[in-house]
């Protein structure tokens, strides 16, 4: 099950839409966002992360070199799934 988090100030910064919800991808982990977690718009399904405030931000090289083949394929799947079923 997962859980979602009201995100007080989440704007897309590829596309621009207003993300006031985040729900959490990993199993088993309910926590709130913190900066640096990585987040996916539901509209573009571009890759953003989290900083400080609650904004958010393209997610940025470096941390994407640190995440492991696991985390890529979990990200790849959820963002197939928002582009197959992204509100028009
Ligand atoms: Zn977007």
């Amino acid at each position: 099950m997962s859980e979602s988090f009201n995100i007080a100030n989440g704007k897309c910064p590829c596309c621009g839409a207003r993300l006031d919800l985040a729900e959490d991808a990993c199993e088993g982990k309910a926590q709130a966002p913190l900066p640096g977690d990585f987040s996916l718009c539901s509209y573009c399904a571009e890759l953003l992360q989290f900083k400080e405030g609650g904004t958010l931000e393209q997610a940025s090289i470096k941390s994407l070199m640190e995440l492991t083949p696991a985390d890529h394929k979990i990200i790849e799947k959820n963002q197939k799934w928002i582009l197959a079923n992204r509100k028009k």
